[in-house]
């Protein structure tokens, strides 16, 4: 198997997780992993089971391609957020329901819990709503994503952009959790926020959490 194609069949792998995981269903969500000097996206309008490796489709920065599918009809989101954010390899958005609920209500996740941090900030903000596949609504996507790993998208769904496909997954698990925790303390009434300080010692220790030989 040669390079690209084991690139492509991790893709496909990660895909089927975002919906056992129950992150995604039918043909919503795509996914998107920087190559070579464009990046590979997938199809528009296909049930992620029935994607095969080669209906991935390869495009420049331009948004060029010669694929026998349509790529997403994402791809300026997927193509924007690659190259503000040069340090990221993958895009993922999915409609995942705890996500998409919050976003609904149009409201951030905000310091309530710790784990926020594995987002790169004390908070997930939601971009405000642009119709789906336009350019307006990549670049509130972009604009949301500044020092994060991870966005809602209001009245749509989730955004996570990280180092690799396993991170994007990891990240997206997270913040479904979280919403779905924010979600049940709302019921209760809003949660009180953690101080800028513990947030600013949690990032510190996500620096090195999980690490070999980290002090
Ligand atoms: P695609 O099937 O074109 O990727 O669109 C799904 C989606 O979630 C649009 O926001
Ligand atoms: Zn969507």
């Amino acid at each position: 198997m040669n390079a690209l194609s084991s690139t492509r069949e991790l893709m496909i792998r990660t895909l089927r997780r975002m919906e056992s995981l129950e992150l995604n269903h039918g043909a919503t969500g795509n996914l998107s992993l920087r190559s070579a000097n464009g990046f590979l996206i997938t199809p528009s309008g296909m049930p992620s089971e029935d994607i095969t490796p080669n209906d991935l489709v390869w495009m420049d920065f331009n948004g060029k391609h010669s694929s026998h599918r349509e790529p997403s009809s994402e791809w300026i989101m997927h193509r924007d957020i690659l190259t503000a954010y040069p340090e990221h390899q993958a895009v993922l958005h999915a409609h995942a329901p705890h996500c998409t609920a919050l976003a609904c209500l149009e409201k951030e996740l905000p310091p309530f819990h710790y784990m926020i941090a594995v987002t790169g900030g004390d908070s997930v903000r939601c971009a405000p709503y642009h119709t789906f596949g336009t350019p307006e609504l990549a670049q509130a996507a972009v604009t949301a994503l500044t020092d994060r790993r991870a966005c809602l998208l209001a009245h749509h769904g989730l955004i996570t952009a990280t180092e690799t496909l396993d991170s994007a997954l990891d990240v997206a698990v997270e913040v479904e959790f979280l919403c779905r925790i924010y979600l049940l303390a709302l019921a209760v009434g809003e949660p009180p926020r953690l101080s800028p300080q513990h947030m600013t010692e949690a990032l510190k220790k996500f620096d090195t959490y999980g690490k070999r030989n980290a002090s």
